[in-house]
Order: structure tokens, then sequence, then C-alpha cells
């Protein structure tokens, strides 16, 4: 079980973006960072556990089921709260754009997953991305909010854990004026201070 872990170290040490490559349902992904009053906290989550499936919407419920999220998403509250007099500037999601290439993603994700499995990955390789249609599809919902702060934020809270019942823990790292860390957090433990 050491792949999983080293494959997290560099994933949280290379870059806040475009970390999306492999995922394990149930953990998630945070970064934050401060810029003097300027915070960005992005989040990245297996579909799987916000949307509930990691395909692009089929039946219309599930259309009204992303919309309905969608919405959810822009604003914080129902995702990460700062402390201090923070104002939200910006919330973008990968709702939708992140459907387009769930193929091309998933590729890469299966050689991952099914890296002990040889035969599972040959199998793969050799019948190109039609066949990551359906389970073996793995996409990741990416959200960033972009606030900005009159007053030193020194909590940040994730409230995703209280409707989203298959997300056990987060992966958080952040980088603020104070200095940087990590921890994980999980619902019993939602907190970050700095
Ligand atoms: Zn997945």
């Amino acid at each position: 079980m050491t792949k999983p872990i080293t494959l997290l170290v560099i994933m949280m040490s290379c870059c806040f973006s475009a970390a999306a490559q492999v995922h394990q349902h149930g953990q998630g992904q945070l970064f934050a960072s401060q810029e003097k009053q300027d915070w960005h906290v992005q989040f990245i989550l297996p579909a799987a556990d916000v949307i509930g499936f990691e395909h692009a919407p089929e039946s219309a419920e599930q259309k009204k089921a992303l919309q309905a999220l969608a919405k959810r998403l822009t604003t914080n509250d129902s995702v990460v709260r700062l402390s201090g007099k923070c104002t939200l500037i910006e919330a973008t999601h990968s709702l939708f754009a992140e459907h387009k290439d769930s193929q091309e993603h998933a590729a890469e994700h299966e050689h991952e997953h099914h890296e002990k499995d040889q035969h599972e990955e040959k199998h793969h390789e050799t019948n190109g991305h039609e066949k990551h249609v359906g389970q073996a599809t793995h996409t990741d919902v990416e959200v960033e909010y972009h606030f900005s702060c009159a007053s030193s934020s020194e909590k940040l809270s994730v409230t995703l854990f209280e409707w989203l019942p298959t997300l056990n823990r987060i992966q958080a790292q952040w980088i603020t004026d104070a200095g940087q860390g990590t921890a994980t957090l999980t619902s019993t433990n939602p907190d970050v201070e700095w």
C-alpha cells in the first residue's frame, strides 16, 4: 500500500491546479493559499462522492441533480467557511467541463487504480478509450473559491462533510502568511487553524 501515499505526496507537493490524476473514493483534497488579503481555496473531490456517479449525466434526473449541485457550489457556505471578514469574490467549478474529457482522464486513472492487476491494465490499454465508459471512468469535481479578507483569517472549516456522507477525509495543504502545513480533515475534525 505504499503506492497511493507516494502519489499523494507527489500531487500535493507538485502544484495547486491540475492535480486530478488519481483518486480514491471517499477521499478529497484541499489546497488553500493566501496572498495578503487574497485567499484561494480549492477542492478536488471524487465525483462519486459529490454527484454519485462519474460519467456524463444520462437521465433527466442526473442532469437535474448536476444543475442543483452547480447552484449549491456557487456560494461557499456548503463547502467551506473562512473566519475573519472575508467576502467571496468568485466561485468556479468543473462540474460541466470535466465530463467532456472524463474519458481521457479515465485512461490515466485506470493505470493507477489497477497497477497491481497487470492483466486488467493491459486489457484497458489495448481497448482504447471507448471501454472506459461506465464503471471504469473516474472523474474529479474541482471547486475553487476566491475570497478577499479585510482581516486575517485564522480558521477554515470544511462544511462538505455535512451533506456528503461518503466523503471520509480530505487531505488539506495550505500556504498562508503565517506559514504552511498539512492536515487530514474528517467530519469530526473539519477545521484548520493557522
Ligand atoms: Zn472514481
